[in-house]
């Protein structure tokens, strides 16, 4: 008796479980204050067009941790969420981009650069979200029609209608969007083709196997062929060589966006590389 309950307090106590609740613990509290703290850090990544031209940036979140150095979107997003935390972040990614783009409004040569914005389900779902968006797009006084926003399949899964509207409203206001990460979903096809949607983005894992899986290039071309119907325009993601370009090109697909053609970059980055561009 008193050895099985010996096991399981043994078992409770596992100190590497203890371990990784404590690190999680800890994770959260510091992401609580990464905000005050001044920690998160957009980094933009190059979208170009079929001839490598710089056609707009994707704003992708890094948190800048006094230990660890650049933290990647992939170890946070997730405590984001499920703590709620995402809606106060997502609203400061947001309005840091807006910035940007307004800022950009005066330059001729960046002017005609769009943003996309990823947004959590979660946080688009939030009651509020609408007045959150409205008051940044008044705070910032940014250019709407350079600010895409990206979201993904899952948005459409619960509460789809409640999506619709508020992506309506949004494109009153001149806002684009684009489906993120398009064929990893379990949408359905015919409510897709009922969203007001801009741009279809293929995701990286069907591009960066193009050349190699029949499947994968027969996902790829569909997907392109689909865009052409509804008369979406088309992005690849995670573009690595030149030779997936130059499939994607062959069929029909003239937007970009990898590592071929730039990493994730501070503005600063971004904007030297523009004016080295336009003097080329
Ligand atoms: P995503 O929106 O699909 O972004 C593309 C991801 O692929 C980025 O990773 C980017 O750095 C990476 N990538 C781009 N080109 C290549 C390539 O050629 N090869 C490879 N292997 N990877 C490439 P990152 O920055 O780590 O972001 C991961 C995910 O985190 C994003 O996927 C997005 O879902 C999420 N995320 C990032 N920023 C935000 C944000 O501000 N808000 C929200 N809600 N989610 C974000
Ligand atoms: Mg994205
Ligand atoms: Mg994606
Ligand atoms: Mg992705």
């Amino acid at each position: 008796q008193a050895k099985a309950s010996g096991r399981r307090a043994v078992r409770f106590f596992d100190p590497s479980m203890q371990a990784k609740l404590l690190a999680k613990v800890k994770l959260e509290s510091e992401l609580r204050q990464a905000l005050e703290h001044q920690q998160w850090r957009l980094h933009y990544q190059p979208q170009v067009d079929r001839l490598g031209r710089l056609i707009g940036v994707e704003a992708l979140l890094r948190w800048q941790h006094p230990e660890r150095g650049l933290v990647s979107p992939g170890e946070f997003i997730p405590l984001l969420e499920s703590t709620g935390l995402i809606n106060d972040v997502g609203e400061w990614v947001l309005e840091e981009a807006c910035q940007q783009l307004a800022q950009w409004a005066g330059s001729p040569l960046l002017n005609r650069l769009t943003i996309s914005v990823n947004i959590s389900p979660l946080q688009f779902r939030e009651n509020n979200f609408l007045q959150r968006v409205e008051q940044v797009f008044q705070r910032t006084q940014a250019p709407l029609e350079q600010l895409k926003l990206e979201v993904t399949e899952t948005l459409f899964v619960e509460a789809r209608d409640d999506a619709r509207d508020k992506m309506l409203s949004l494109k009153a206001l001149g806002v684009r969007f684009s489906l993120d990460d398009f064929g990893t979903g379990y949408s359905s096809l015919a409510y897709l083709a009922q969203l007001p949607l801009d741009q279809l983005k293929i995701d990286q894992s069907f591009v960066q196997q193009v050349l190699e899986s029949k499947a994968n290039a027969a996902i790829v071309e569909s997907t392109i062929a689909l865009a052409k119907s509804l008369n979406l325009d088309v992005i690849a993601e995670g573009v690595e060589v030149e030779a997936q370009q130059a499939w994607l090109m062959a069929h029909g697909c003239h937007a970009f966006q990898g590592y071929l053609f730039g990493r994730p970059v501070s503005v600063n980055d971004i904007e030297a590389a523009v004016l080295a561009q336009s003097y080329a």
